[in-house]
């Protein structure tokens, strides 16, 4: 197939067409080679293997013949949650993975930071959501 010598270089070593025909795979190892099949709401690839569904990215791992080491995630170096391009995938933990985010400031307390007031965000999302019931906002 056309894309395995690209695969190699980058430890694939199962070229399953299943997978990897719904992958667009770029000619360059250093681009972000997104899924195209189904997508979940944070726009994460999802594949369905007997009524199970698998992340895409997380699947990439098991075509290099690499284990997830249990307790541990798969970090996007890119930031674009469809990407499997191994070179962009990594192991790390939540706090890892959370202290990403905070750093690259896209987790969501950097996008909603937290009432100043002392009050929680909870508190803050039930008054708002109160306040959309009354006024149907
Ligand atoms: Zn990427």
């Amino acid at each position: 197939m056309f894309y395995t010598s690209i695969l190699e270089s980058v430890g694939v070593i199962d070229f399953n067409p299943r997978f990897w025909l719904r992958v667009d795979i770029k000619n360059d190892s250093s681009l972000c080679w997104e899924w195209r099949g189904y997508l979940d709401s944070k726009g994460y690839g999802r594949m369905n293997i007997n009524h199970t569904f698998y992340g895409s990215h997380r699947f990439v791992f098991s075509l290099m013949g690499i284990d997830i080491p249990p307790g541990l995630v798969v970090m996007h170096s890119c930031d674009n949650p469809p990407c499997c391009n191994p070179l962009h995938l990594s192991f790390g933990t939540h706090l890892d993975n959370m202290q990403d985010a905070i750093k690259k400031g896209r987790h969501i307390s950097c996008k909603y930071p937290a009432p100043v007031d002392g009050r929680s965000r909870s508190a803050h999302s039930t008054a708002r959501y109160r306040l959309k019931k009354l006024f149907l906002l």
